[in-house]
């Protein structure tokens, strides 16, 4: 007869409440009354909020989570670069919340919310209807400091297009670069710290470049930055060399100053020691939590949420949880793939607090890919774990494409990865 251990035993019982805890067992659901009478509302269907609907209800499917999103569809911001490149259309950037609702049992409500009382905890829609809630995630995204950048306001970004939310912008950059004449001049500026995507606004001059090279080679890129020094910067300056020579120009904040002014009419920028006029004229301004975080009071003066990253609640508003772009979660990046880790570390914890159960200390990953062009990408990876003490996260490995590595094969990856992204968050 076999013997079995306390030992093993142990292990096997450990095994079969993992099991619980992921809702695979109708009777252990039986034992989580709390969990059936509970409802959890997500503000925001991005990367952040449509992972959190979707693994709240694959851990706990006898919750109710409610997703309130303003757009019928999502369109992803990864990938836009390649759309403003000629190389894919908008369309192909376009997630809709049917599968989360049919499959899922999610109930996606199409609304703008206009305001939260978090002592009654409810949340207020554009439509006049209310959404009561247990606990509230928030992901609404980002918001631009239109007041930062002299003369660049929502008016001037019809000129000067931003494209850092992708949509008609995104079109917008993609319609002025195909007008210009070959010759010209493109000119990015790219954003201080914190913003979405820190890669962004070098793998969009590398795209252009490429978009240039074979419609207009004798046009130029120039990336005039608010920083001194950038992300998978020493991949970038000598990809570029390689593939776009004498094309692309970075100019650092330690040359020109700070961008005081910005005439979107004339496409004219003004730094503190130069100007530069440009044919077309991209400006990503700086950057802040979407505008729901800040009527909700969760912003501090950063502009942007303090979280505890073992739930990513709120430090300021109780019951409330903010994940993605918008919280700090520093040293993470504002990326998808981090919105993406911080929506499971969330949707467990949420599932522990309903419960009554303390949540252990999660580990997080982001890995952010770049494309220089087509077959050709490099990339930037980080593992992350909680600090007790100082409710904080902390890097433990990082890592990027080595000099020597398979640009191709990264390519690869970066298409994979957009693909398992979309159908993680959004199928
Ligand atoms: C050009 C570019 C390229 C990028 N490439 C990559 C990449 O390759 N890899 C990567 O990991 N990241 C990339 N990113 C970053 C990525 O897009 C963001 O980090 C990610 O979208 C953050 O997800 P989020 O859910 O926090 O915000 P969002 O994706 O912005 O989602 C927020 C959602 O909330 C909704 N919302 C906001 N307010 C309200 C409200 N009041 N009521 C209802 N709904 C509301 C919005 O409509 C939106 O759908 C890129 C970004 C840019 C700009």
């Amino acid at each position: 007869m076999t013997k079995i251990s306390r030992r093993s035993f142990l292990k096997w019982a450990s095994t079969i409440g993992a099991l619980g805890l992921f809702g695979c067992s109708a009777g252990h659901r039986a034992t989580r009354p709390r969990l059936n009478q509970a409802r959890v509302a997500v503000v925001g269907g991005g990367f952040a909020g449509a992972s959190a609907a979707k693994y709240l209800k694959l851990l706990a499917p006898e919750l109710e989570v409610i997703l309130v999103e303003q757009h019928a569809a999502y369109l992803s911001c990864p990938g836009s670069n390649e759309v403003i490149a000629d190389l894919r259309p908008l369309d192909e950037l376009r997630r809709g919340y049917g599968a989360l609702s049919a499959d899922r049992g999610i109930h996606v409500i199409t609304a703008e919310a206009r305001s939260v009382d978090a002592d009654k905890r409810v949340v207020f829609l554009a439509d006049g209807s209310s959404v009561r809630y247990d606990r509230l995630i928030m992901a609404p995204g980002i918001d631009f400091r239109w007041e930062a950048i002299d003369g660049y306001d929502e008016a001037a970004s019809h000129l000067a297009p931003h494209a850092w939310k992708a949509g008609p912008q995104t079109t917008l950059l993609r319609r002025q670069l195909q007008a210009m004449p070959d010759g010209g001049v493109v000119l990015i500026t790219a954003p201080p710290n914190p913003y979405r995507c820190p890669p962004g606004p070098y793998e969009r001059a590398s795209l252009i470049a490429h978009f240039l090279r074979r419609h207009k080679p004798r046009s130029k890129v120039l990336v005039l930055d608010a920083k001194t020094k950038f992300s998978k910067q020493a991949l970038f300056l000598h990809g570029w060399k390689e593939l776009y020579p004498g094309m692309v120009e970075w100019i650092s904040a330690e040359k020109e100053g700070k961008i005081e002014r910005v005439d979107a009419a004339s496409r004219t920028v003004y730094t503190e020691f130069d100007e530069h006029h440009a044919d077309v004229l991209n400006v990503i301004p700086p950057q802040k939590a979407g505008r729901l975080a800040h009527q909700a009071r969760l912003t501090d003066e950063s502009g942007w949420c303090p979280v505890d990253p073992l739930t990513f609640t709120s430090t300021q508003v109780p019951y409330i949880h903010v994940i993605g772009d918008a919280c700090i979660a520093t040293p993470m990046p504002k990326s998808a793939f981090a919105a993406n880790s911080h929506a499971k570390v969330c949707a467990a914890a949420v599932i522990d607090l309903l419960q009554d159960r303390e949540p252990g200390p999660p580990a997080l990953i982001n890995h952010c890919y770049s494309f220089l062009q087509p077959d050709y990408a490099i990339s930037i990876t980080g593992v992350y774990r909680y600090l007790q003490a100082e409710k904080q996260l902390e890097a433990v490995s990082t890592g990027e494409t080595p000099m020597d590595g398979d640009r191709r094969k990264e390519a690869e990856h970066a298409r994979s990865w957009q693909k398992a992204i979309a159908a993680d968050a959004f199928g």
